[in-house]
């Protein structure tokens, strides 16, 4: 049993972080460009707007992929950053 935790790299902010504090985003063999589950290529990304926006704006996926990485896919993330923020706020 290996409890270590495994460390990836941010695309943005080169920071190395536990794997289950990023999204994972796969150029799939198959399916293209995917998130959090696939085979082939993968870049990560921590889970905040700062990094998001940079890897949007500096094209830090597509760079790390080497390929296009569609919008729908940003879009994805971003929601998920919306809801995250949400389930933060909400009292509990
Ligand atoms: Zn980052």
């Amino acid at each position: 049993m290996n409890q270590r935790p495994v460390l990836r790299r941010c695309v943005s902010c080169r920071q190395l972080l536990n794997r289950q504090q990023l999204w994972r985003v796969i150029r799939d063999h198959q399916e293209g460009v995917v998130l959090d589950q696939g085979m082939g290529r993968s870049a990560y990304l921590c889970q905040n707007e700062a990094c998001l926006d940079e890897a949007h704006r500096r094209k830090r996926l597509q760079k790390a992929l080497r390929c296009q990485v569609p919008n729908s896919v940003m879009e994805v993330l971003q929601k998920r950053l919306n809801q995250s923020f949400d389930s933060a706020s909400e009292a509990r």
